[in-house]
């Protein structure tokens, strides 16, 4: 465990298997089964050197489908303006 206790909260700091999100210039990839630190108080993340450098790896390796067999397509990325008009509701 890298760490016990919460540096933002003091609360304590468990090991959980988490998802963890990578962006790629405008991908994404949703990384499964990383195990970091969660604190149960306030949710902050505390993250071993390697799986830092695990997470850097696929970060730079992601996009490369025909390498990487395992790399799943599950869904879409949108991006909206936080004032665009929603049809029925009014700002
Ligand atoms: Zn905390």
């Amino acid at each position: 465990m890298i760490v016990s206790k919460c540096a933002i909260c003091g609360g304590k700091v468990e090991e959980r298997a988490i998802s963890e999100t990578v962006r790629i210039e405008n991908d994404f990839a949703v990384v499964e089964n990383v195990i970091a630190g969660v604190c149960v108080g306030c949710g902050e993340r505390y993250y071993p050197p390697r799986v830092v450098d695990r997470l850097r790896d696929i970060e730079t390796h992601a996009m490369d489908r025909e390498k990487l067999a395992e790399l799943h397509i599950m869904g879409r990325a949108y991006q909206i303006s936080y004032n665009a008009p929603i049809p029925g509701i009014s700002v």
